[in-house]
């Protein structure tokens, strides 16, 4: 593969300005490092936190995109390369690096390893995939199998994967009933994915019409439609006794609904970040017994595979998630549309092969 000097990428600018599509230099793979010819990026509402300057903004000329995948072009000094890749290998790139030495990673916590943490392609400290190119740490590196397209395959690793920790963090299983509050891009991976672990009812909450009619497709069991009436007594309807699991997805979390419907022993679980507060009475939690679980992106070494081959055997079917397609061009206008509700899950399309 002939490697050019010069890359496409959309630059960070500051907080609430637009992303600047510029000419800039191919990096080069450090140590340990693979450099990626990117083909896709997803576009997640994380990077609208960013964006909105919501939290600590990356530094002038950041490349966001933490939902990447690509094809190997080159390897970096001590590359240890334990997949076996080769140059021209498909692979999913996850934003989460653990060391696999820490504390945490030690106990099997590793999506909260503090290496980790410092260290997010298109987050925090390393620059991401909005771009035609980016280098990344072999760690981060996964190959994608060959009946997976690698352009749908960048959802794996945010959307699903995240989506996937937090059902296996609840211990979703067979005939667990599960609401789902929020369908965007991960509560949609959220109802396929429960859908193939065999929860039963899954009943997905949102306030828009065409993402409620997308997770029937996905496998909700019922739909509602949050701005027609009183959620809470249909709810109440369907599962009398309360919900096994409420998996609230929703950006700025108040789990005002979820704690209405989960049931006595049952689980909260939460991933929506944003700058709200959760009040919750006391008593209701401990007289109940529930359990509010956070849960923060996925377990890499394991996650990632597993929702490949669950995408490899049709399991799952990742491509149904995306609804648009962006040239890199047209970057703002996908977040824009992001930030009205329109997508399901959005990919920009950086190179096509
Ligand atoms: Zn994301
Ligand atoms: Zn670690």
């Amino acid at each position: 593969m002939k490697i050019p000097i010069k890359m496409r990428a959309a630059l960070y600018k500051a907080p609430g300005q637009p992303l600047e599509l510029a000419e800039t230099e191919i990096p080069t793979p450090g140590e340990g490092e693979i450099l990626i010819k990117v083909a896709a990026t997803g576009v997640c509402h994380s990077d609208l936190h960013i964006l909105d300057g919501e939290i600590v903004p990356p530094p002038e000329g950041f490349i966001l995109g933490h939902e990447v995948s690509g094809w190997v072009v080159d390897f970096g000094p001590r590359c240890e390369n334990p997949h076996g890749l080769s140059p021209g290998d498909p692979v999913v790139i996850s934003w989460i690096i653990p060391c696999g030495k820490c504390y945490w990673c030690v106990r099997g916590q590793e999506n909260y390893c503090p290496y980790a943490a410092a260290r997010m392609p298109g987050l925090v400290g390393l620059n991401g995939g909005h771009a035609e190119y980016m280098s990344v740490p072999e760690t981060a590196v996964f190959p994608i199998p060959k009946e997976v397209d690698v352009h749908t395959a960048a959802v794996i690793s945010c959307a699903y994967g995240t989506a996937y920790r937090a059902l296996k963090e609840a211990a979703v299983g067979p005939g667990t009933s599960l609401v789902v509050i929020g369908v965007g891009g991960v509560g949609l991976a959220a109802v396929e994915l429960a859908s193939a672990l065999g929860a039963r009812p899954i009943i997905a909450v949102d306030v828009r019409k065409h993402v409620l009619e997308k997770a029937a497709e996905l496998g909700a069991t019922h739909l509602i439609n949050a701005t027609n009436g009183d959620p809470l007594s249909k709810i109440r309807d369907i599962l009398p006794q309360g919900a096994d699991v409420v998996y609230e997805t929703k950006p700025n979390p108040d789990l005002k609904l979820a704690v209405e419907i989960v049931r006595r022993g049952g689980t909260i679980v939460v991933t929506g970040l944003g700058t709200s507060t959760i009040e919750i009475p006391a008593n209701h939690i401990v007289m109940n017994g529930i359990r509010i679980i956070g849960s923060l992106g996925y377990k890499p070494r394991t996650d990632i595979p597993e929702l490949l081959t669950l995408a490899a055997s049709g399991k799952i079917k990742p491509q149904r998630l995306i609804s648009h397609k962006y040239a890199p061009n047209e970057i703002n206008e996908a977040y824009k549309n992001l930030r009205i509700g329109l997508h399901h899950r959005a990919i920009i399309i950086w190179n096509t092969k």
